[in-house]
C-alpha cells in the first residue's frame, strides 16, 4: 500500500461502519481494518477521523468551455471547471460534444476530446450531441460505442436555432439506440408550448426577468417528459431524462420505472434549492437558466423523488456566465445567457437539504452522487464505488463543516453564486483522484492537470 486513509466511516445500507482504506497505485486494494503496522508501511496515512469516507463524486451533465453565442463562452473551461469539481468532490464529470452544423458525430466526438484531454484535471467522458440526424452516422454511434461513449444526448426545444428534434427525429433515433445499446439522453421540454408563452409574455408591458417562468411553466417539462417515455416505450430505446425541475416530471419517471421501462431521469441543486422568486428584482436576470427555476412545491417534490428511487442521479448542468455577460440581456428575458454554476457546491448542498435535513438517507445521499450516475452511464464498478478493484477516487466528507457559499472563496472562474451567503454544512477535506490528493479544504491542490478521458461500457437495460 502506498497509502492509507485511516479512521473514516463508510456509508453503508443502513449504517455507517468504521472502514481504513488501503490505496495501490491508483487503486483500491483493502477496505476495513488495517493495521498499526501495515499503517506504518504505507508512504502516507491520510486522518480521517470524525469523517465519511466516500466514492469520489460523479456529475453526469456539465459544461465546460461551451459557446453559445459570439462573445458568450462559458466562464468555466476545462481547466477551471474540472478544478471546482475536484474542490467540491468530485471527481469524474461528463460534458456534451458541440457540434459544428458540417460536423459528424465523430468529427465532433475526436474534437471535443482533443480540448479536454489537454485541459481536464478530473477524469471525463462525453455525450454525443445530435443536432441533426442522417442515416450515414448509424455508423458513427457504432465506432462511438466502440470509444466508449455509448450515450447521445437530443434537445425538444431550440427550433429556432436549428437544434430540434422534432418527434420524427426523436422516434428514428431511439430506434437505431436501441439497436446499438445506446442512451438517449433528453432534454424534455415543448418548444411550441415555449414559444408561444413566450411571446405572450414579451407583450405584456415591462415584462422583466421574472417572465422567464411565466413563459416556461411546469407544463412544458410535464408534457414533454410523458411524451417522450412514450416514444421510448414504443422504441424500447433507454432514455435518461436530464435536468428535471418539476415533480410532475419526475413523478413521470418514476411509473415509467415502476412498470419495468429503461427510463431514468436526474435533477439539478439549483431546481433543490432555489425557487421563481430569485427571477424578481434587480439581479433577476443572473438566475436565467433552462430549465426555469419553480416554485417550492417542485423543489419539495424533486427532494421526495430523490428519497423514492425515481430518479437516480443529481448532476449539476454547471453552465456558468459571468456577471457581465449575464448583463448583456438588456431587459429582454429571452436574451438572458441560460446556465448557473453548480459543480463545486453541488454535494454541499444536497447534504444539507438531504442528510443534514433529515430528508435523505446518507446511503441515498451518496448513491445519488456516486452509484447512481456510474451505472446509468457505464463507469461503474470502475467509478463510483470503493470496492477493491476501483480506482481511488475518494473523498473524506466532514458530515460537521458548517461555512458560507462565498462566490470568492470558489474555485470556478465565474464572480458570482447563486447561492452567496447561504448556510451550508458537509465540506470535502480530502479529496483524491486515482489516488493522488487533487482537493483539500475545498482548495484544488492538484498542479498541473492529469485528468483522463475513461471509456464507459453500454448501460445494461
Ligand atoms: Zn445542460
Amino acid at each position: 500500500m502506498d497509502l492509507v486513509i485511516a479512521g473514516g466511516k463508510r456509508i453503508a445500507a443502513r449504517a455507517t461502519p468504521r472502514a481504513d482504506l488501503g490505496i495501490r497505485r491508483g487503486r483500491i486494494v483493502t477496505v476495513g481494518r488495517i493495521s498499526r503496522a501495515e499503517r506504518r508501511r504505507a508512504g502516507r496515512t491520510i486522518d480521517a477521523r470524525g469523517c465519511l469516507v466516500l466514492p469520489g463524486g460523479v456529475d453526469p451533465h456539465v459544461h465546460f468551455d461551451l459557446t453559445i453565442g459570439p462573445g458568450m463562452t462559458t466562464a468555466d473551461d476545462f481547466g477551471s471547471g474540472s478544478r471546482a469539481a475536484l474542490a467540491g468532490g468530485v471527481t469524474t464529470f461528463i460534458d456534451y460534444t458541440t457540434p459544428e452544423p458540417d460536423q459528424t458525430p465523430l468529427q465532433a466526438f475526436g474534437a471535443r476530446r482533443a480540448l479536454a484531454d489537454r485541459a481536464s484535471a478530473a477524469d471525463y467522458n462525453l455525450h454525443n450531441v445530435l443536432v441533426a440526424w442522417r442515416p450515414a452516422w448509424r455508423a458513427d454511434l457504432a465506432a462511438l460505442v466502440r470509444r466508449g461513449a455509448p450515450s447521445v444526448k437530443l434537445f425538444m426545444i431550440y427550433r429556432d436555432r436549428g437544434w430540434q428534434a422534432d418527434d420524427g427525429m426523436l422516434f428514428e433515433v431511439m430506434e437505431h439506440c436501441r439497436a446499438l445499446g445506446v442512451t438517449v439522453c433528453l432534454h424534455a421540454e415543448n418548444d411550441a408550448l415555449i414559444e408561444t408563452l413566450t411571446r405572450r409574455a414579451r407583450a405584456r408591458p415591462g415584462a422583466s426577468a421574472a417572465e422567464l417562468a411565466m413563459a416556461r411553466p411546469p407544463l412544458v417539462e410535464e408534457e414533454a417528459a410523458v411524451r417522450a417515455i412514450t416514444l421510448a416505450e414504443a422504441t424500447g430505446a433507454r432514455l435518461h431524462l436530464v435536468h428535471l425541475s418539476t415533480a410532475g416530471a419526475a413523478r413521470a419517471v418514476g411509473l415509467a420505472r415502476s412498470l419495468g421501462l429503461p427510463v431514468s431521469g436526474e435533477t439539478c441543486p439549483q431546481y433543490l434549492a432555489l425557487t421563481r422568486r430569485k427571477l424578481s428584482g434587480r439581479s433577476g436576470h443572473l438566475f436565467g437558466c433552462c430549465p426555469v427555476l419553480r416554485d417550492a412545491c417542485h423543489c419539495e417534490g424533486l427532494l421526495e423523488a430523490l428519497g423514492a428511487g425515481w430518479l437516480d442521479a443529481v448532476s449539476t448542468d454547471h453552465c456558468c456566465f459571468t456577471r457581465a455577460q449575464k448583463d448583456t440581456w438588456d431587459g429582454d428575458f429571452t436574451r438572458i445567457p441560460y446556465g448557473l454554476p453548480g459543480v463545486e457546491t453541488s454535494l454541499c448542498l444536497t447534504w444539507t437539504l438531504g442528510p443534514a435535513a433529515g430528508k435523505l438517507s446518507l446511503a441515498r445521499w451518496q448513491y445519488l452522487h456516486t452509484e447512481g450516475p456510474s451505472r446509468l452511464f457505464g463507469l461503474h464498478p470502475r467509478k463510483g464505488s470503493l470496492t477493491p478493484g476501483a480506482e481511488a477516487d475518494v473523498v473524506v466528507w466532514d458530515p460537521e463543516a458548517r461555512r458560507r457559499i462565498r462566490a470568492r472563496d470558489l474555485q470556478t472562474d465565474t464572480d458570482w453564486s447563486p447561492y452567496e451567503g447561504r448556510w451550508v454544512s458537509g465540506l470535502a477535506r480530502h479529496v483524491l483522484l486515482r489516488g493522488r490528493e487533487v482537493a483539500r479544504e475545498g482548495r484544488y491542490t492538484g498542479g498541473e492537470a492529469r485528468g483522463r478521458y475513461v471509456p464507459r461500457k453500454r448501460a445494461r437495460r
